[in-house]
């Protein structure tokens, strides 16, 4: 059974194009990547004193549960190169899933949707690209609605 899974990117060390491809690459054949949104560069969102990201979203299909799905999204991160950080603090790559099937679940160490996705316009803005449609199965709005409820500012197409 395969399963429809959204996933944030996020990246504001190094080479940030480069990390971003690299993780779309690295994703197992459990990780079917689908559809990319555009990139787009982001200003740094709760700590403020840090470079700018870039930000994307994926579509990806997955054969994994939710929680293997979080352990192997984590794996992958230290596999590209991430290193511990503060929270919000810098990272080289950064893997969030947003979204997976209309699934609703809260474990301690997993929250489904993306606890703070409705209130960050940095995943709203590409989420929207490539699925504008796709109802928030706890706040029942689309993600077009989301996006144009948050504040975009600063928020720019990358190249
Ligand atoms: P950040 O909140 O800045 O993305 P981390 O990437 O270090 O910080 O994530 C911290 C923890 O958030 C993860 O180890 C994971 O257990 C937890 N978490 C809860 N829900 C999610 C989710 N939907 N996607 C990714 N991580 C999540
Ligand atoms: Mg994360």
């Amino acid at each position: 059974m395969n399963h429809i899974v959204y996933l944030a990117l996020g990246t504001n060390l190094g080479d940030r194009p480069a990390n971003l491809r690299a993780a779309i690459k690295a994703l197992p054949p459990s990780i079917f990547h689908r559809q990319s949104s555009s990139i787009y560069e982001t200003p740094p969102w709760g700590v403020e004193d840090q470079p700018s990201f870039l930000n994307m979203a994926v579509k990806c299909e997955t054969t994994l549960e939710p929680e293997p799905l979080l352990k192997r999204i984590k794996e992958l991160e230290v596999q590209l190169g991430r290193q511990q950080s503060y929270h919000w603090g810098p990272r080289l790559i950064d893997l969030d899933i947003l979204f997976y099937d209309d699934l609703i679940l809260n474990t301690g160490q997993l929250t489904i949707p993306h606890p703070r996705l409705h209130e960050r316009a940095f995943v709203l803005v590409p989420l929207a690209e490539i699925a504008p449609d796709f109802i928030h199965p706890v706040l029942k709005k689309s993600v077009k609605e989301l996006a144009a409820n948050v504040n975009t500012e600063g928020i720019e197409l990358w190249k």
